[in-house]
């Protein structure tokens, strides 16, 4: 590939903000932002339109079809909530999380109406 730079997506401008604003070298299009479709033109280093609106830069999958990194680790994954794809369902066990935050006590039950 040997396309200049302004015609390769800024990372971040797709997927945080880019500090660097105008003044970066890699390509920031507005309108290529809610595609999610690779180029093919670009993929192969033909595309030479800065104004593409499919999205020059390799796709990340999304994170919920990523499998998690942790959750094979010794120790497993320990995210509350974590955004990426799980083989086994994790039980719901309380976080640590939540620590800080008042607990309420859960309302006591309702006694059953009697018939009158
Ligand atoms: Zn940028
Ligand atoms: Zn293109
Ligand atoms: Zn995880």
């Amino acid at each position: 590939m040997d396309l200049p730079r302004n015609l390769h997506d800024c990372y971040f401008f797709y997927y945080s903000t880019c500090k660097k604003g105008t003044s970066c070298e890699y390509r920031h299009e507005p309108a290529a932002l809610g595609h999610e479709k690779t180029c093919k033109m670009w993929a192969e280093g033909k595309c030479y339109n800065r104004t593409c609106t499919m999205r020059h830069m390799k796709i990340q999958s999304p994170r919920s079809a990523t499998p998690c990194f942790w959750e094979d680790q010794p120790g497993g994954c320990r995210k509350p909530h974590c955004v990426f794809q799980h083989k086994n369902a994790r039980p719901n066990q309380p976080t640590t999380s939540n620590v800080g935050v008042p607990v309420q006590p859960a309302p006591a039950p309702m006694p059953p109406r009697l018939p009158i």
